[in-house]
């Protein structure tokens, strides 16, 4: 589903009132505007009207207002929620210039561009949507410009032509969004009235309401977990909110596709903003706000074990997992110690051989299943070949990716992670060319492979990769 050429058109803004829409409409907010949102909806009664309460007429002309000309509305009233988002919501399609706008999208065949919104880890915001601009441009030329980016928001929004964005293959995207609709303007007493109107058509298998991972962002987390159910309802009520069992789909593999409907995102940069969008759940993270959360297990030796666990949760499905990782199976980890890497193959069942001239601890120092090796990790080599090999040492990615190259190429080992560390600029291009170097090694060897790398939640500045080996030709 494409985006209109302004995502802010009010043609498109305009609701189609139904039977149902109307009963929302006319919620109260009978407490005064000094109340919170959650008290006020909380003593709402959906069937009552009040003249108080603003009226969807109202909501909605406020919109089209508004969404009129952002630019212009910004520069009459600056509002305390418009800096960000209005920045933000000025992307692309308002920079281009028609004239050639209108040309590039005829020679093109197309006349429409899409916006995406991606989430990232705060700080990589021009990482992910310089990432996901190349991955659109290798499929056909751009039209868009570059994203307007604000730092350390916690997502980018990015505007292209008809290029289909894949989610495995973006690195610094935690979820891939389409944004359908954008409003700078909820009204405080009346936030549901403007979002059901402003909703893309089409059913819903799931509502997530979210927010950015961003300390700002957490102080909304109690606003939208009572704005939920209150929107929940209403679109059950209109029959377009249907349970469809979305996140039984794996992220990594797409293992467990049963449902077919898209999930509705709501998401707030602040409260009285929301962008609208869906995502496909075969194309997409299968976690809200696209974090995989885990929890710190008490006899792990560091917290480093939170990237191992979440790496196998997340590039590996449950039968992936079961046949991949067996008690009696061998691995090598290279940078291992305190041993929280280990720790998790261990408790696998799997004999490691922790490489490191540092101390293991805790139970890793002295676990029969673990043999520690003071050694260089890029010295090492095993005496057979292991099932696994995971690194997390701290070293140049291209260092880095040249051990993992050889590794395969040598047949140490059938599948591997690893961690690739950033380098403070050029990110993106210094990844390119670590996982380029080991595509073309592996390719020249006529060694068949599977390789996924994300940015995962419990990564800071580095990523983690996940490589096996499927079949040789
Ligand atoms: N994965 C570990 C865990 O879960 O506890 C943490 C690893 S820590 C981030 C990086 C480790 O890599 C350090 O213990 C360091 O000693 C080790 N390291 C760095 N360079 C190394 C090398 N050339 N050979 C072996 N170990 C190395």
């Amino acid at each position: 589903m494409r985006t209109p050429k302004n995502p802010k058109n009010p043609q498109t803004a305009k609701p189609r009132r139904s039977q149902t829409q109307k009963n929302i409409s006319s919620v109260s907010a009978r407490s005064d505007a000094r109340r919170s949102e959650a008290k006020t909806t909380q003593k709402t009664d959906r069937s009552g009207v009040s003249a108080r309460n603003a009226a969807p007429q109202h909501s909605e002309a406020k919109i089209q207002t508004k969404n009129n000309n952002i630019v212009s509305a910004k520069k009459e009233a600056p509002r305390r929620t418009g800096t960000k988002l209005t920045r933000l919501l000025a992307v692309a399609p308002a920079k281009i210039p028609a004239a050639a706008s209108a040309a590039q999208s005829r020679s093109a065949g197309t006349s429409s561009l899409t916006h995406w919104l991606l989430y990232c880890r705060p700080g990589f915001e021009k990482d992910c949507a310089q990432e996901a601009v190349a991955c659109a441009r290798a499929q056909r030329p751009v039209l868009a410009e570059q994203p307007n980016i604000v730092a350390d928001s916690g997502y980018a929004i990015v505007v292209i032509n008809e290029q289909l964005l894949s989610y495995r293959e973006l690195i610094f995207t935690r979820q891939l969004i389409r944004l359908h609709r954008t409003i700078d303007t909820l009204p405080e007493r009346d936030r549901l009235t403007p979002i059901l109107a402003a909703l893309p058509p089409g059913n819903f298998g799931a509502l997530w309401l979210e927010v950015p991972d961003t300390n700002d962002g957490k102080t909304l987390s109690a606003f939208i977990r009572r704005f939920q159910p209150l929107l929940e309802d209403a679109l059950r009520e209109q029959g377009r909110l249907l349970d469809d069992m979305n996140d039984s789909v794996h992220p990594s593999t797409g293992s467990g596709r049963t449902e077919k409907l898209q999930r509705l995102h709501i998401f707030f940069p602040d409260k009285a903003s929301a962008l609208i969008g869906t995502s496909d759940p075969y194309n997409s993270s299968a976690s809200i706000m696209g974090i995989h959360r885990q929890s710190m297990p008490a006899e792990a030796p560091s917290r480093s074990t939170l990237k191992l666990a979440e790496a196998i949760d997340v590039f590996l499905d449950k039968s992936e997992q079961t046949r991949l990782l067996r008690s009696g199976m061998t691995a090598v980890d290279l940078g291992a110690a305190p041993g929280g890497w280990t720790w998790q193959m261990v408790k696998r069942g799997i004999r490691v051989t922790a490489v490191d001239n540092g101390d293991m601890k805790g139970a890793m120092a002295k676990h029969p299943l673990v043999e520690h090796m003071k050694q260089d990790g890029f010295k090492f080599a095993p005496r057979r070949a292991v099932d696994w090999m995971i690194c997390d040492m701290v070293e140049k990615p291209a260092k880095v990716a040249e051990l993992v190259g050889n590794w395969f190429v040598s047949g140490w080992c059938k599948h591997a992670i690893f961690n690739l560390k950033l380098p403070m600029k050029q990110r993106v291009s210094a990844l390119d060319s670590a996982l380029g170097g080991i595509r073309s090694r592996l390719d020249m060897e006529g060694i068949s492979y599977k390789m996924i790398a994300k940015q995962l939640y419990h990564d800071r500045e580095e990523i983690t990769v996940f490589l096996t080996k499927t079949r040789n030709r």
